[in-house]
């Protein structure tokens, strides 16, 4: 059975319904990628790497993963820290706003819980993706024992897969990031960046740009989201270019590159071609932005596949 993990932080989400009333739920970049993965490839090892609290939000996360079939062997439980938590909110013009309370979040702390025996148990895996989110929320002072354990992750042929996504907020300066992105990208086997997030940092705004700047860090497998317009990819010294069809209806793109990612890291894991992983994936992102929140109906999965 393949199996991949997926590091980082999933997050309280609250949406504001009406007036007082609020609906409550859980989602976050790497959680949403695990559930879209695992939803459309239930026979993948699906694992979420993360760090929560001893709370009652934090046993029904727990719980949440445990609906989604995920994995929750290496969850920890941090003795003080909750969960980060966020806001969604709706202005009259239909603007959303959010609000982020995830500071002190328990998932800042994953990798004092990464010791030798988690680092062995995780070595027998066949992939690991984080993001630059999860990057983010890493305590500064423990980034280099990140790097360690991811080294020695990919010294026992864990498969490295990043997606540079950039969140201003997350960092102290742009530097920092991009110091901590080109770490990142220097281990990575596999990348699955947007051209968004890189122009901010690089000031790169065309796929190709995207292509040439991670093609200088050697990465073998290079996978370029760009909204409703081709997905490029560079493989092996080829570049392609996967024509997808444009959605019409959207109603909330939130989590489309998330359900992106693990669509496709579930199609590659099952040896599908890169060309079917792009189009299964962009089936799956196009499904979700028609949904609102993070994540969609489960049922829409099942189209997901058939296509
Ligand atoms: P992110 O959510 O990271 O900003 P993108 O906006 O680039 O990511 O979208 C990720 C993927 O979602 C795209 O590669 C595409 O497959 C799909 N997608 C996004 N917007 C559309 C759209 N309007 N029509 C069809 N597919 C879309």
């Amino acid at each position: 059975m393949k199996s991949i993990y997926f590091l980082g932080e999933c997050m309280v989400e609250l949406r504001v319904l009406d007036g007082a009333t609020m609906g409550q739920s859980y989602a976050g970049d790497v959680y949403n990628s695990a559930v879209y993965l695992k939803r459309c490839f239930t026979d993948i090892a699906t694992s979420i790497v993360t760090a929560i609290g001893q709370d009652k939000l934090s046993d029904k996360m727990l719980s949440c993963f445990k609906n989604e079939n995920i994995n929750t062997q290496f969850v920890f439980r941090h003795n003080s820290k909750v969960p980060g938590l966020y806001l969604i909110d709706t202005d009259a013009q239909g603007e959303r706003s959010f609000t982020y309370w995830r500071s002190d979040a328990a998932a800042r702390k994953i990798v004092d819980f990464l010791d030798d025996d988690v680092i062995t148990q995780l070595g027998a895996g066949d992939m690991l993706f984080f993001s630059g989110i999860s990057l983010a929320v890493i305590e500064e002072s423990a980034r280099e024992q990140f790097w360690i354990r991811l080294e020695q992750l990919k010294a026992a042929g864990v498969k490295v897969v990043f997606d540079p996504n950039y969140r201003a907020r997350l960092w102290q300066s742009e530097d920092q990031a991009k110091q901590q992105f080109e770490r990142a990208l220097r281990f990575s086997d596999v990348t699955l960046p947007g051209v968004e997030d890189l122009t901010v940092l690089y000031g790169i705004d065309s796929a190709q740009q995207v292509i040439d700047f991670c093609q200088s860090f050697g990465i073998a497998e290079i996978v370029v989201k760009n909204g409703p317009e081709s997905v490029i990819t560079f493989v092996q010294g080829q570049l392609t270019a996967h024509h997808i069809t444009p959605v019409t209806n959207v109603v909330d793109t939130t989590s489309a590159g998330d359900a992106f990612n693990g669509v496709y890291l579930g199609a590659r894991l099952s040896g599908r071609s890169i060309s079917d992983a792009v189009q299964l994936a962009a089936t799956a992102a196009g499904t979700v932005i028609q949904h609102p929140g993070a994540i969609a109906p489960r049922d829409e999965f099942k189209k997901v596949m058939l296509a």
